[in-house]
Protein backbone atom coordinates (compact mmCIF):
# COMPACT_ATOMS: atom_id res chain seq x y z
CA UNK A 1 0.00 0.00 0.00
CA UNK A 2 3.08 2.81 -0.62
CA UNK A 3 2.20 5.70 -1.82
CA UNK A 4 -1.62 5.66 -0.41
CA UNK A 5 -2.96 8.49 1.72
CA UNK A 6 -5.07 7.24 4.96
CA UNK A 7 -6.93 10.29 6.62
CA UNK A 8 -8.41 9.39 10.29
CA UNK A 9 -11.45 11.84 11.54
CA UNK A 10 -10.98 12.56 15.20
CA UNK A 11 -8.51 12.93 17.44
CA UNK A 12 -9.26 10.59 20.12
CA UNK A 13 -8.29 7.35 21.15
CA UNK A 14 -9.89 5.37 18.33
CA UNK A 15 -8.05 7.67 16.11
CA UNK A 16 -4.57 7.73 17.91
CA UNK A 17 -4.92 3.68 18.07
CA UNK A 18 -5.71 3.13 14.79
CA UNK A 19 -2.93 5.16 13.78
CA UNK A 20 -0.89 3.03 16.35
CA UNK A 21 -2.15 -0.21 14.34
CA UNK A 22 -1.41 0.93 11.00
CA UNK A 23 2.27 1.94 11.55
CA UNK A 24 2.43 -1.62 13.50
CA UNK A 25 1.11 -3.34 10.44
CA UNK A 26 3.79 -2.15 8.50
CA UNK A 27 1.53 0.57 6.99
CA UNK A 28 4.26 2.96 4.87
CA UNK A 29 2.06 5.01 3.28
CA UNK A 30 0.51 8.56 4.35
CA UNK A 31 -1.43 8.45 7.77
CA UNK A 32 -3.33 12.02 8.09
CA UNK A 33 -5.01 12.21 11.44
CA UNK A 34 -7.86 14.96 11.30
CA UNK A 35 -8.59 16.48 15.04
CA UNK A 36 -10.80 18.76 16.11
CA UNK A 37 -9.07 19.53 19.38
CA UNK A 38 -5.91 21.26 19.58
CA UNK A 39 -4.28 18.77 21.57
CA UNK A 40 -2.95 15.44 19.91
CA UNK A 41 -5.30 12.14 21.11
CA UNK A 42 -5.93 11.89 24.95
CA UNK A 43 -8.07 9.52 27.15
CA UNK A 44 -11.33 10.36 28.85
CA UNK A 45 -11.73 7.95 31.77
CA UNK A 46 -9.22 9.82 33.89
CA UNK A 47 -11.21 13.38 33.74
CA UNK A 48 -13.97 12.04 35.88
CA UNK A 49 -11.29 10.07 38.27
CA UNK A 50 -8.02 10.28 38.49
CA UNK A 51 -6.95 13.39 36.80
CA UNK A 52 -10.06 15.58 38.46
CA UNK A 53 -9.14 14.40 41.47
CA UNK A 54 -5.87 15.55 41.28
CA UNK A 55 -3.98 12.83 41.55
CA UNK A 56 -2.75 12.34 38.07
CA UNK A 57 -0.32 14.77 36.02
CA UNK A 58 -1.71 16.07 32.39
CA UNK A 59 1.36 14.09 30.78
CA UNK A 60 -0.66 10.76 31.69
CA UNK A 61 -3.91 10.86 29.60
CA UNK A 62 -2.36 11.50 26.54
CA UNK A 63 -2.20 7.88 24.35
CA UNK A 64 1.24 9.10 22.95
CA UNK A 65 3.63 11.38 23.39
CA UNK A 66 4.62 14.64 20.91
CA UNK A 67 6.98 12.63 19.47
CA UNK A 68 5.54 9.33 18.68
CA UNK A 69 3.43 11.58 15.83
CA UNK A 70 6.79 12.46 14.10
CA UNK A 71 8.83 9.61 14.85
CA UNK A 72 6.01 7.59 13.06
CA UNK A 73 5.42 10.38 10.71
CA UNK A 74 1.71 11.03 11.40
CA UNK A 75 0.45 14.37 9.82
CA UNK A 76 -1.03 15.88 12.61
CA UNK A 77 -3.74 18.32 11.51
CA UNK A 78 -5.19 19.39 14.87
CA UNK A 79 -7.57 22.00 15.74
CA UNK A 80 -9.34 21.58 12.31
CA UNK A 81 -12.45 19.93 12.06
CA UNK A 82 -13.75 17.92 9.14
CA UNK A 83 -17.18 19.74 7.31
CA UNK A 84 -17.93 17.51 4.70
CA UNK A 85 -16.87 14.14 3.10
CA UNK A 86 -17.55 13.48 -0.75
CA UNK A 87 -17.43 9.87 -0.56
CA UNK A 88 -17.59 9.58 -4.13
CA UNK A 89 -14.21 11.71 -5.46
CA UNK A 90 -12.70 10.67 -1.80
CA UNK A 91 -12.23 14.16 -0.36
CA UNK A 92 -12.41 15.93 2.57
CA UNK A 93 -13.59 19.37 3.15
CA UNK A 94 -12.25 20.92 6.30
CA UNK A 95 -13.60 24.00 8.08
CA UNK A 96 -11.07 26.40 6.47
CA UNK A 97 -11.65 25.44 3.50
CA UNK A 98 -8.66 22.98 2.59
CA UNK A 99 -9.50 19.67 0.90
CA UNK A 100 -7.75 16.52 1.32
CA UNK A 101 -7.49 13.45 -0.63
CA UNK A 102 -8.40 10.10 0.84
CA UNK A 103 -7.68 6.26 -0.08
CA UNK A 104 -9.28 5.15 2.60
CA UNK A 105 -10.57 7.11 5.62
CA UNK A 106 -11.52 6.60 9.08
CA UNK A 107 -14.15 7.63 11.18
CA UNK A 108 -13.40 8.25 15.05
CA UNK A 109 -15.55 11.01 15.67
CA UNK A 110 -16.72 10.09 18.88
CA UNK A 111 -19.80 11.47 20.69
CA UNK A 112 -20.49 14.79 22.76
CA UNK A 113 -21.75 15.20 25.91
CA UNK A 114 -26.04 15.43 25.59
CA UNK A 115 -27.08 19.22 26.60
CA UNK A 116 -29.84 20.10 28.38
CA UNK A 117 -31.89 22.73 27.31
CA UNK A 118 -34.03 23.81 29.61
CA UNK A 119 -34.99 27.22 30.97
CA UNK A 120 -31.81 28.36 32.66
CA UNK A 121 -29.17 26.11 30.46
CA UNK A 122 -26.90 28.69 29.38
CA UNK A 123 -26.17 30.09 32.79
CA UNK A 124 -22.54 30.23 33.94
CA UNK A 125 -21.83 27.87 36.62
CA UNK A 126 -23.45 24.57 34.73
CA UNK A 127 -20.41 22.16 33.83
CA UNK A 128 -20.42 19.54 31.09
CA UNK A 129 -17.46 16.35 31.24
CA UNK A 130 -16.19 15.26 27.55
CA UNK A 131 -12.64 17.31 27.77
CA UNK A 132 -9.56 17.85 29.36
CA UNK A 133 -10.56 21.28 29.52
CA UNK A 134 -13.62 20.68 30.86
CA UNK A 135 -12.02 17.90 33.80
CA UNK A 136 -9.85 21.41 34.31
CA UNK A 137 -12.36 23.85 34.67
CA UNK A 138 -14.63 21.77 37.14
CA UNK A 139 -11.62 20.67 38.98
CA UNK A 140 -10.70 24.57 39.82
CA UNK A 141 -14.69 25.16 40.67
CA UNK A 142 -14.80 21.76 43.26
CA UNK A 143 -11.33 21.47 44.67
CA UNK A 144 -11.71 24.10 47.67
CA UNK A 145 -14.61 21.80 48.94
CA UNK A 146 -17.07 23.81 50.58
CA UNK A 147 -19.20 24.32 47.75
CA UNK A 148 -23.14 22.72 47.58
CA UNK A 149 -23.03 20.74 44.05
CA UNK A 150 -26.04 19.29 42.45
CA UNK A 151 -25.01 16.39 40.00
CA UNK A 152 -27.61 15.75 36.99
CA UNK A 153 -27.46 12.01 35.97
CA UNK A 154 -26.90 9.09 38.30
CA UNK A 155 -24.86 7.24 35.40
CA UNK A 156 -21.46 6.37 35.40
CA UNK A 157 -19.91 9.88 34.93
CA UNK A 158 -22.07 11.48 37.22
CA UNK A 159 -21.51 9.29 40.19
CA UNK A 160 -17.54 9.03 39.61
CA UNK A 161 -17.86 13.16 39.62
CA UNK A 162 -19.88 12.78 42.53
CA UNK A 163 -17.01 10.86 44.43
CA UNK A 164 -14.17 13.35 43.20
CA UNK A 165 -16.21 16.10 44.51
CA UNK A 166 -17.01 14.56 47.88
CA UNK A 167 -13.45 13.73 48.03
CA UNK A 168 -12.53 17.32 48.09
CA UNK A 169 -14.81 18.22 50.64
CA UNK A 170 -18.07 19.40 48.76
CA UNK A 171 -21.76 18.54 49.70
CA UNK A 172 -23.18 16.65 47.05
CA UNK A 173 -27.08 15.63 45.50
CA UNK A 174 -27.39 13.67 42.85
CA UNK A 175 -30.75 13.63 40.94
CA UNK A 176 -31.41 11.34 38.65
CA UNK A 177 -34.38 9.81 36.24
CA UNK A 178 -34.13 6.45 37.73
CA UNK A 179 -35.19 4.76 41.19
CA UNK A 180 -31.75 3.67 41.85
CA UNK A 181 -28.72 4.82 40.00
CA UNK A 182 -27.43 2.89 37.42
CA UNK A 183 -30.39 0.78 37.16
CA UNK A 184 -30.74 1.30 33.33
CA UNK A 185 -26.79 -0.12 33.04
CA UNK A 186 -26.93 -3.02 35.97
CA UNK A 187 -29.78 -3.67 37.14
CA UNK A 188 -31.92 -2.57 40.24
CA UNK A 189 -30.08 -4.70 43.20
CA UNK A 190 -26.75 -3.76 42.01
CA UNK A 191 -27.42 -0.37 41.30
CA UNK A 192 -28.42 -0.59 44.82
CA UNK A 193 -25.25 -1.41 45.99
CA UNK A 194 -23.66 1.99 44.34
CA UNK A 195 -26.39 3.54 45.79
CA UNK A 196 -25.31 2.54 49.39
CA UNK A 197 -21.94 3.49 48.78
CA UNK A 198 -22.79 7.26 47.84
CA UNK A 199 -25.24 7.70 50.65
CA UNK A 200 -22.20 5.86 53.27
CA UNK A 201 -20.07 9.03 51.87
CA UNK A 202 -22.56 11.45 52.77
CA UNK A 203 -24.71 11.82 49.15
CA UNK A 204 -27.98 13.00 49.41
CA UNK A 205 -29.36 10.72 46.13
CA UNK A 206 -32.95 12.34 45.05
CA UNK A 207 -34.37 9.70 42.62
CA UNK A 208 -36.08 9.42 40.79
CA UNK A 209 -36.18 13.20 40.12
CA UNK A 210 -36.53 15.13 36.51
CA UNK A 211 -35.25 18.25 36.50
CA UNK A 212 -37.30 21.07 34.82
CA UNK A 213 -35.04 24.67 34.61
CA UNK A 214 -32.59 25.92 36.59
CA UNK A 215 -32.88 28.91 39.24
CA UNK A 216 -30.37 31.31 37.98
CA UNK A 217 -29.32 34.79 39.29
CA UNK A 218 -27.33 37.82 37.71
CA UNK A 219 -26.59 34.97 34.94
CA UNK A 220 -25.42 32.06 37.49
CA UNK A 221 -27.15 29.27 38.41
CA UNK A 222 -28.22 28.93 42.09
CA UNK A 223 -30.33 25.68 41.98
CA UNK A 224 -31.96 22.93 40.50
CA UNK A 225 -35.23 23.10 40.02
CA UNK A 226 -37.16 19.30 40.44
CA UNK A 227 -40.99 18.64 40.04
CA UNK A 228 -40.63 18.23 43.86
CA UNK A 229 -38.46 21.21 44.58
CA UNK A 230 -35.77 23.84 44.19
CA UNK A 231 -32.20 21.78 45.71
CA UNK A 232 -29.70 25.20 46.39
CA UNK A 233 -26.65 25.00 44.33
CA UNK A 234 -23.25 26.80 43.30
CA UNK A 235 -22.22 24.54 40.83
CA UNK A 236 -24.36 22.08 38.73
CA UNK A 237 -22.27 19.29 36.78
CA UNK A 238 -24.38 17.51 33.93
CA UNK A 239 -23.76 13.93 32.99
CA UNK A 240 -27.41 12.74 31.03
CA UNK A 241 -24.98 10.69 28.35
CA UNK A 242 -23.61 11.05 24.96
CA UNK A 243 -24.42 11.61 21.62
CA UNK A 244 -22.41 10.07 18.51
CA UNK A 245 -20.68 12.50 16.55
CA UNK A 246 -22.82 11.79 13.10
CA UNK A 247 -22.82 15.08 10.96
CA UNK A 248 -20.25 14.41 8.69
CA UNK A 249 -21.35 11.12 7.79
CA UNK A 250 -24.90 11.91 7.78
CA UNK A 251 -24.28 14.62 5.29
CA UNK A 252 -22.26 12.19 3.10
CA UNK A 253 -25.44 9.92 3.12
CA UNK A 254 -23.51 6.40 4.80
CA UNK A 255 -26.19 4.79 6.60
CA UNK A 256 -26.58 5.96 10.26
CA UNK A 257 -29.14 4.30 13.09
CA UNK A 258 -27.86 5.39 16.74
CA UNK A 259 -24.19 5.94 15.25
CA UNK A 260 -22.66 5.43 11.96
CA UNK A 261 -23.50 1.83 10.43
CA UNK A 262 -20.33 -0.72 9.80
CA UNK A 263 -20.00 -4.43 9.16
CA UNK A 264 -18.50 -6.54 11.99
CA UNK A 265 -15.40 -5.22 9.84
CA UNK A 266 -16.01 -1.44 10.40
CA UNK A 267 -16.56 -0.74 7.03
CA UNK A 268 -19.65 1.43 6.49
CA UNK A 269 -22.00 1.62 3.26
CA UNK A 270 -19.23 3.89 1.54
CA UNK A 271 -16.59 2.11 -0.55
CA UNK A 272 -13.22 2.42 1.58
CA UNK A 273 -14.70 4.56 4.65
CA UNK A 274 -14.55 3.00 7.71
CA UNK A 275 -15.78 4.36 11.49
CA UNK A 276 -14.61 2.78 15.11
CA UNK A 277 -15.63 4.46 18.51
CA UNK A 278 -17.94 5.74 19.93
CA UNK A 279 -19.79 6.54 16.67
CA UNK A 280 -19.72 3.52 15.39
CA UNK A 281 -22.63 1.37 15.42
CA UNK A 282 -20.52 -1.98 14.24
CA UNK A 283 -22.09 -5.35 13.53
CA UNK A 284 -21.35 -8.01 16.39
CA UNK A 285 -20.91 -11.49 14.59
CA UNK A 286 -21.64 -13.23 18.34
CA UNK A 287 -24.55 -10.94 19.21
CA UNK A 288 -26.44 -10.73 15.72
CA UNK A 289 -26.55 -7.39 15.56
CA UNK A 290 -25.40 -3.49 15.86
CA UNK A 291 -23.77 -2.31 18.61
CA UNK A 292 -22.94 0.97 19.72
CA UNK A 293 -20.43 1.43 22.72
CA UNK A 294 -19.21 4.11 24.43
CA UNK A 295 -16.16 2.58 26.18
CA UNK A 296 -12.70 3.12 26.47
CA UNK A 297 -11.86 -0.72 25.35
CA UNK A 298 -14.31 -0.31 22.27
CA UNK A 299 -12.12 2.67 21.30
CA UNK A 300 -8.65 0.37 21.77
CA UNK A 301 -10.14 -2.67 19.84
CA UNK A 302 -12.46 -1.03 17.58
CA UNK A 303 -9.80 1.43 16.36
CA UNK A 304 -7.36 -1.47 15.67
CA UNK A 305 -9.94 -3.74 14.02
CA UNK A 306 -10.61 -1.26 11.67
CA UNK A 307 -7.11 -0.09 10.54
CA UNK A 308 -6.37 -3.77 10.12
CA UNK A 309 -9.82 -3.65 8.04
CA UNK A 310 -8.46 -0.72 5.65
CA UNK A 311 -5.50 -2.66 5.33
CA UNK A 312 -8.01 -5.75 3.83
CA UNK A 313 -6.23 -7.76 6.71
CA UNK A 314 -8.75 -9.74 8.92
CA UNK A 315 -10.26 -7.07 11.08
CA UNK A 316 -13.32 -8.74 12.17
CA UNK A 317 -14.71 -7.24 15.33
CA UNK A 318 -16.00 -9.43 18.26
CA UNK A 319 -14.45 -8.17 21.19
CA UNK A 320 -16.56 -8.46 24.60
CA UNK A 321 -17.86 -5.08 25.44
CA UNK A 322 -15.72 -3.95 28.60
CA UNK A 323 -15.57 -1.16 30.93
CA UNK A 324 -14.65 -0.11 34.46
CA UNK A 325 -14.90 2.35 37.16
CA UNK A 326 -13.30 3.47 40.13
CA UNK A 327 -15.43 5.52 43.19
CA UNK A 328 -14.23 6.13 46.78
CA UNK A 329 -12.68 2.59 47.28
CA UNK A 330 -15.03 0.69 44.96
CA UNK A 331 -13.19 -0.60 41.40
CA UNK A 332 -14.93 -2.59 39.12
CA UNK A 333 -15.21 -4.17 35.99
CA UNK A 334 -17.69 -5.51 33.73
CA UNK A 335 -17.28 -7.48 30.75
CA UNK A 336 -20.75 -8.59 28.56
CA UNK A 337 -23.14 -8.66 25.89
CA UNK A 338 -25.35 -5.94 27.19
CA UNK A 339 -28.32 -6.98 24.61
CA UNK A 340 -28.07 -10.47 26.10
CA UNK A 341 -28.66 -9.46 29.63
CA UNK A 342 -31.97 -8.65 29.10
CA UNK A 343 -33.86 -11.37 31.03
CA UNK A 344 -30.56 -12.70 32.78
CA UNK A 345 -30.46 -13.70 36.27
CA UNK A 346 -27.88 -12.36 38.30
CA UNK A 347 -26.18 -14.18 40.39
CA UNK A 348 -23.28 -13.58 42.59
CA UNK A 349 -20.16 -15.24 44.26
CA UNK A 350 -18.70 -13.58 47.34
CA UNK A 351 -20.17 -10.73 49.17
CA UNK A 352 -22.20 -8.40 47.82
CA UNK A 353 -22.99 -6.06 51.49
CA UNK A 354 -19.32 -6.05 51.88
CA UNK A 355 -18.54 -4.80 47.94
CA UNK A 356 -16.16 -7.70 47.38
CA UNK A 357 -17.88 -9.88 44.60
CA UNK A 358 -18.43 -11.24 41.13
CA UNK A 359 -21.56 -11.55 39.78
CA UNK A 360 -22.54 -12.96 36.57
CA UNK A 361 -25.83 -12.67 34.31
CA UNK A 362 -26.60 -16.04 33.79
CA UNK A 363 -29.24 -16.56 30.74
CA UNK A 364 -29.72 -20.43 28.96
CA UNK A 365 -27.17 -21.66 31.04
CA UNK A 366 -24.28 -20.01 29.88
CA UNK A 367 -22.95 -16.68 31.32
CA UNK A 368 -23.16 -13.80 29.13
CA UNK A 369 -21.80 -11.15 31.27
CA UNK A 370 -19.55 -10.49 34.74
CA UNK A 371 -18.76 -7.50 36.88
CA UNK A 372 -15.78 -7.65 39.24
CA UNK A 373 -16.28 -5.28 41.98
CA UNK A 374 -12.97 -5.09 44.06
CA UNK A 375 -12.19 -8.45 43.04
CA UNK A 376 -8.89 -8.49 41.04
CA UNK A 377 -7.14 -10.78 38.25
CA UNK A 378 -10.53 -12.50 37.34
CA UNK A 379 -11.90 -10.50 34.32
CA UNK A 380 -9.37 -12.35 32.01
CA UNK A 381 -11.50 -15.83 32.77
CA UNK A 382 -14.76 -14.06 33.13
CA UNK A 383 -14.26 -13.07 29.64
CA UNK A 384 -13.58 -16.57 29.06
CA UNK A 385 -16.08 -17.96 30.39
CA UNK A 386 -18.33 -15.79 28.50
CA UNK A 387 -16.78 -16.79 25.29
CA UNK A 388 -16.93 -19.92 25.77
CA UNK A 389 -20.87 -19.88 25.76
CA UNK A 390 -20.45 -23.48 27.61
CA UNK A 391 -23.36 -24.10 29.95
CA UNK A 392 -22.63 -23.58 33.76
CA UNK A 393 -23.49 -25.12 37.01
CA UNK A 394 -25.08 -22.44 39.07
CA UNK A 395 -24.16 -24.02 42.35
CA UNK A 396 -20.23 -24.08 41.09
CA UNK A 397 -20.21 -20.33 39.77
CA UNK A 398 -21.15 -18.72 42.89
CA UNK A 399 -19.06 -20.94 44.90
CA UNK A 400 -15.94 -18.31 45.16
CA UNK A 401 -13.68 -21.09 46.53
CA UNK A 402 -14.07 -22.81 43.02
CA UNK A 403 -11.64 -20.76 40.37
CA UNK A 404 -13.58 -19.31 37.41
CA UNK A 405 -11.41 -21.13 35.19
CA UNK A 406 -13.09 -24.37 36.90
CA UNK A 407 -16.81 -23.98 36.60
C1 LIG B 1 -15.41 11.91 31.55
C2 LIG B 1 -15.41 10.57 30.87
C3 LIG B 1 -15.11 9.43 31.60
C4 LIG B 1 -15.12 8.18 30.99
N1 LIG B 1 -14.81 7.09 31.73
C5 LIG B 1 -14.80 5.86 31.15
C6 LIG B 1 -14.47 4.70 31.91
O1 LIG B 1 -14.22 4.77 33.10
N2 LIG B 1 -14.45 3.51 31.28
C7 LIG B 1 -14.73 3.39 29.97
O2 LIG B 1 -14.69 2.28 29.43
N3 LIG B 1 -15.04 4.48 29.21
C8 LIG B 1 -15.09 5.71 29.77
N4 LIG B 1 -15.41 6.82 29.03
C9 LIG B 1 -15.73 6.65 27.60
C10 LIG B 1 -14.50 6.70 26.72
O3 LIG B 1 -13.70 7.77 27.09
C11 LIG B 1 -14.93 6.83 25.27
O4 LIG B 1 -15.59 5.64 24.93
C12 LIG B 1 -13.77 7.09 24.33
O5 LIG B 1 -13.22 8.35 24.59
C13 LIG B 1 -14.20 7.04 22.88
O6 LIG B 1 -13.12 7.36 22.07
P1 LIG B 1 -13.31 7.87 20.57
O7 LIG B 1 -11.95 8.05 20.02
O8 LIG B 1 -14.28 7.01 19.87
O9 LIG B 1 -14.05 9.28 20.69
P2 LIG B 1 -13.70 10.61 21.46
O10 LIG B 1 -12.87 10.35 22.64
O11 LIG B 1 -15.00 11.32 21.64
O12 LIG B 1 -12.83 11.43 20.41
C14 LIG B 1 -13.38 11.92 19.22
C15 LIG B 1 -12.60 13.13 18.78
O13 LIG B 1 -13.02 13.49 17.47
C16 LIG B 1 -13.15 14.90 17.38
N5 LIG B 1 -14.09 15.22 16.30
C17 LIG B 1 -15.44 15.11 16.30
N6 LIG B 1 -15.95 15.50 15.10
C18 LIG B 1 -14.89 15.87 14.35
C19 LIG B 1 -14.77 16.37 13.03
N7 LIG B 1 -15.81 16.57 12.23
N8 LIG B 1 -13.52 16.67 12.57
C20 LIG B 1 -12.43 16.47 13.35
N9 LIG B 1 -12.50 15.99 14.61
C21 LIG B 1 -13.70 15.70 15.11
C22 LIG B 1 -13.66 15.28 18.77
O14 LIG B 1 -13.42 16.64 19.03
C23 LIG B 1 -12.83 14.35 19.65
O15 LIG B 1 -11.60 14.93 19.97
C24 LIG B 1 -15.43 8.09 29.61
C25 LIG B 1 -15.77 9.23 28.88
C26 LIG B 1 -15.76 10.47 29.50
C27 LIG B 1 -16.13 11.70 28.71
Amino acid sequence: MTGQEFVIVGGGLAAATAAETLRGEGFDGVIRLVGAETHHPYIRPPLSKEYLKGDAERDTVFVQQDAWYDDNHIDLVLGRSARELDVGTHELTLDDGQRVHYDRLLLATGASSRRLSVEGSDASGIYYLRTIEDSESLREQIAAGGKRIVVVGSGWIGLEVTAAARGYGNDVTVIGMENVPLSAALGEELGAVFGQLHRENKVTLRLPAGIRSFAVENGRVTGVVTESETLPADIVVVGVGAVPNIELAQNASLAVENGVLTDERMRTAAPDVFAAGDVANAFHPVVEQHMRNEHWANAINGGKAAARSMLDRDGVFDDIPYFYTDQYDLGMEYSGYPPLTRGAQVVYRGNLAGREFVAFWHLDGRVVAGMNVNVWDVNEDVQSLIRSARRVDLNRLTDADIPITEV
